[in-house]
C-alpha cells in the first residue's frame, strides 16, 4: 500500500502521543545509580525530525539529561566507520542476548563473546575499538566529536553522573576484565571502561537525539549542518542492531508492539529511526522493569499507531508538505 504523510499530520500526531503518554503514572527512576536517581520525575519530552530538517519539539525537549546505554548506538556507528561493519560483527556480535543489558552470564552463554555493540559488554568493546588506539583522550574526542556531528551540535558531560557511575559500576568492571579474559577488549581494559562510563554520562537533549535519529535515518547526511557523518552502508546496520536488542530483553514485545527500531537508556530516553522517514525521541526518567522509560515508550509508540506506519509494514511511505 502506498501511504503518504502530510507533515502537518506529523506535528498532530507527536501532539496527539505527548498528551496520551503524558498522563501514564508509573515507573520509578533508575536507581542504581545515584545520580539518576534524583532527576525530576515528572520531565518528559518528545521530539522528531525529518530528513529536510523539519522538526516537532514537545515539553522539556532541551532538558539535559544522562545519554547512558543510547550511547551506544553512535558509538557503534564510530566503531563500524573506523573499521568496517564486517569487522565489528567479528570483533563484538550482532546478537541479541535476551538478557538484562549488564548480564555477565549473557557473555558466558555467547561462548565468550560481547554479543552486540548495544549491551554493557559489547558497548565496552566498542570503545575498546575506537581509534587512535592507546590515547584515551583522543578516543574521548573522536567519541564526542562522532555524536557532536549525529546530532548536530555537541553534548555536554554531566560531571556528576560520571562520578556517580565511576564510583558504582562494580558490575561494568567485571564484564570488562571477563572480556579481557576471552580476548575481546582490544586497547587497555581499565581505558575502555573508563570511556563507556563516561560516554554513558553525557547530558544530551530530546532534541539532539531526535536529530542524530534522523541522521541515521536520512542515511548518515545530517539533517541540520547537511554534513555526510557515515557511510549510507552503516544505516540498515544500525538500525538492525537497535531492531534486536534495543529494548533489552523487551526488545521483541517492543518491535512486535511499536513497529521501530530504537534504543532505550536508563537515563529515560528512547531514540527510534525509521529509515527514509524520521528519527524520534522521546525522555521521561521513570523506568519500567526492564529499565525502559514508561512515558517514552508510551509516546513513541501511539504515534507510530496514529500515522499507522511500521518498519515491518511492507508500505511504501513518503512524507510531503
Ligand atoms: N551506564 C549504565 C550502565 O552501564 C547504562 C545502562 C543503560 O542505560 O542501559 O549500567
Amino acid at each position: 500500500m502506498k501511504i503518504t504523510i502530510t507533515k502537518e499530520k506529523i506535528r498532530e500526531a507527536a501532539g496527539q502521543a505527548y498528551a496520551y503518554a503524558s498522563s501514564l503514572t508509573g515507573g520509578a527512576n533508575a536507581n542504581y545509580i545515584p545520580y539518576l536517581a534524583n532527576v525530576d520525575s515528572g520531565l518528559f519530552a518528545l521530539s522528531v525530525m525529518l530528513p529536510d530538517g523539519t522538526s516537532v519539539s514537545l515539553g522539556d525537549a532541551s532538558f539535559r539529561f544522562g545519554i547512558e546505554s543510547v550511547s551506544k548506538v553512535p558509538t557503534a556507528i564510530l566503531a563500524m566507520k573506523q573499521t568496517s561493519p564486517e569487522e565489528v560483527l567479528a570483533k563484538i556480535g550482532a546478537d541479541a542476548t535476551g538478557l538484562p543489558f549488564n548480564s555477565i552470564f549473557a557473555i558466558l552463554l555467547e561462548n565468550d563473546s560481547p554479543s552486540t555493540p548495544l549491551v554493557n559488554a559489547g558497548a565496552i568493546s566498542a570503545c575498546s575499538m575506537v581509534s587512535p588506539k592507546g590515547d584515551a583522550e583522543a578516543k574521548w574526542k573522536a567519541i564526542v566529536g562522532n555524536i557532536t556531528d549525529l546530532c548536530g551540535s555537541a553534548p555536554v558531560l554531566i560531571d556528576e553522573l560520571y562520578k556517580s557511575e565511576s564510583a558504582t559500576n562494580f558490575n561494568n568492571r567485571s564484564i570488562a576484565w571477563l572480556l579481557k579474559n576471552y580476548n575481546r577488549i582490544y586497547d587497555d581494559t581499565a581505558m575502555s571502561l573508563d570511556l563507556y562510563t563516561r560516554q554513558c554520562s553525557l547530558g544530551i537533549t530530546c532534541d539532539q537525539l531526535a536529530a542524530m535519529g534522523a541522521t541515521i535515518a536520512a542515511q548518515g547526511v545530517n539533517p541540520l549542518t547537511r554534513k555526510r557523518v557515515f557511510d549510507a552502508s552503516i544505516t540498515p546496520k544500525i538500525t538492525t542492531l537497535m531492531a534486536t536488542v534495543g529494548f533489552y530483553q523487551n526488545t521483541g514485545d517492543w518491535l512486535y508492539t511499536s513497529g521501530i527500531p530504537a534504543k532505550s537508556g536508563v537515563g529515560g530516553g528512547v531514540l527510534g529511526v525509521m529509515p527514509g522517514l524520521f528519527g524520534i525521541a522521546a525522555f521521561a526518567p521513570p523506568l519500567d522493569d526492564a529499565g525502559n522509560s514508561v512515558k517514552a515508550q508510551a509516546a513513541v509508540k501511539k504515534f507510530m499507531q496514529i500515522l499507522g506506519i511500521g518498519i515491518m509494514n511492507g508500505d511504501s511511505v513518503s512524507i510531503m508538505d
